[in-house]
């Protein structure tokens, strides 16, 4: 009520709430988003459930450079997840199961009676949450408050594992049961037999996951399909394949992709405060001393390896991983985040030439500067797991990639990196020392090297997207005209 009053009064500020998943990789793009509204004069309140919050707290180059602007805020909100950080991604469905249980009463009381907190009394006019909060779209919907969704996974997975999940269900592709994993997907429109059973987003194989998992994600896809629109780390030319479909089920979608240097480019054009300060908003504190081993490298010569914030391996992975690195002979960068690898790494002593080798070629750090890494000259192909940001972040700087899924949409990013955008090798289901050797080498030797032309280009249509007349900066732009629109 409160909202309609001010609504009717046209007195009211443009005040946008954010609601990232409380994820490193969500929380790093939204706080890009944040602060791109921030610049255009908007007021942004970042809600972050208590348990990301924590570590951010320690994090002082994202906090100081929030603090310059009086028109952002952060608040929290419990998520009942006590202090176990980080979370890692085979939990993912015990954080929703808290977030829906601890965290959904208190947003619904918060933004139904319209106080954000009691330090604020200015009315949201906009609410941007994470897609998969399917909830706080119903309670946008229900205070009468304009929502926009957030989408950090890829576009692809949305449209292949999402969108047509009910077709998918309905032609008895999902749940995946059973070894019929290379069956071709047939009922997904643009997808041309593209994808395979083994490409679609990983909640739908049954194994291992709740009951529950496919019907949060019906859920999210609707609704997607009830908010007044969807923002996207992409650019048009990336998904130029499924976008037309897509607009098809959500009308009105802002591609602002590739966010980060989009986000970059604005910085650095604005005369902020901030423009000295790092543009860092990782969750985590970054050992920049490989930025240091990389200059002592010559160009393309570095294999980067990275699982990025979620993702776990087996010891027995890590072996294989780890002789398919340094049998490649290209000197590697990995990060190798603590708790990302299970099943009796404490008490793993590695075969003393093993070391050896590692101590000549290799650089092993808990957690990098990886836009740096990757936009670095040393840097010549990526073995990654594929995640949404980690993908965008290595094809904008045309650096081929390695790719080994682990769960969510990272299986249909992997099938887009080897089959769609042809930018590197799917090792999708296999962890083989003689599969990474030979996938390391083929992406990064040789002058006449089939990736180099198709990174390039996309690496050139990425830097396009967000010049000031590029796609991106269009779509940000109506994003930010709309919200101006909508809190009118
Ligand atoms: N990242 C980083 N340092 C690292 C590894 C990853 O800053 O050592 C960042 C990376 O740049 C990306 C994010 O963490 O923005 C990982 O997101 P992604 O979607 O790739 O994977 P997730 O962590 O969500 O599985």
């Amino acid at each position: 009520q409160n909202h309609q009053q001010i609504n009717a009064k046209n007195t009211i500020e443009p005040h946008v709430l954010i609601f990232p998943l409380p994820l490193q990789g969500p929380v790093n793009c939204a706080l890009k988003l944040a602060e791109l509204l921030c610049l255009s004069g908007i007021h942004v309140t970042f809600l972050n459930t208590e348990h990301i919050h924590r570590p951010l707290l320690r994090h002082a180059p994202v906090l100081s450079r929030f603090s310059r602007y009086p028109n952002f805020r952060f608040e929290t909100i419990p998520d009942g997840l006590g202090h176990q950080d980080p979370v890692t991604g085979d939990r993912f469905y015990e954080l929703m199961d808290s977030v829906h249980s601890v965290t959904k009463p208190l947003f619904r009381e918060m933004m139904v009676s319209g106080r954000l907190s009691r330090k604020s009394e200015r009315p949201v006019t906009v609410m941007i949450p994470d897609g998969v909060f399917s909830f706080a779209v119903d309670i946008a919907i229900e205070a009468s408050i304009p929502v926009v969704c957030f989408e950090t996974i890829s576009p692809c997975s949305l449209w292949t594992s999402y969108f047509n999940l009910p077709m998918l269900i309905e032609a008895g592709d999902v749940p995946i049961k059973g070894n019929d994993l290379d069956k071709v997907i047939t009922c997904v429109p643009g997808m041309d037999h593209i994808i395979r059973r083994r490409d679609l987003a990983s909640f739908c194989r049954s194994d291992g996951l709740p009951d529950h998992a496919i019907e949060l994600s019906l859920k999210e896809a609707h609704a997607i399909s009830r908010a007044q629109g969807l923002i996207l780390n992409t650019f048009e030319d990336l998904d130029s394949r499924i976008l037309p479909h897509m607009r098809n089920f959500c009308p009105n979608i802002y591609t602002i992709g590739p966010l980060h240097t989009l986000h970059k480019n604005r910085l650095m054009a604005n005369p902020t405060p901030a423009e000295k300060t790092t543009l860092s908003n990782s969750v985590w504190k970054e050992d920049l001393t490989c930025i240091s081993w990389l200059d002592e490298h010559e160009p393309k010569t570095v294999i980067y390896v990275s699982i990025g914030s979620l993702a776990i391996m087996t010891v027995e992975q890590m072996v294989e991983i780890w002789y398919g690195l340094v049998n490649s002979g290209k000197p590697f960068l990995w990060v190798r985040r603590p708790g990302s690898i299970r099943g009796g790494y404490e008490e793993f002593r590695a075969p003393t030439e093993l070391l050896a080798r590692t101590n000549e070629t290799g650089c092993i750090v808990e957690w990098a500067p990886q836009e740096d890494v990757l936009a670095h000259p040393a840097i010549g192909g990526f073995l990654t797991h594929s995640g949404w940001n980690s993908t965008i972040e290595s094809l904008t700087e045309g650096v081929p990639m390695v790719c080994w899924p682990y769960v969510a949409d990272q299986q249909v990013n992997s099938r887009f990196v080897g089959e769609v955008w042809k930018i590197g090798v799917d090792m999708k289901d296999t962890c083989d020392r003689l599969i990474v050797e030979k996938a390391v080498r083929d992406v990064m030797d040789s002058k006449e090297n089939i990736y180099s032309q198709t990174t390039n280009t996309l690496a050139n249509l990425a830097k396009e997207a967000i010049t000031n007349t590029g796609s991106s900066s269009f779509s940000l732009d109506r994003l930010i005209d709309d919200i101006l629109v909508m809190s009118s």
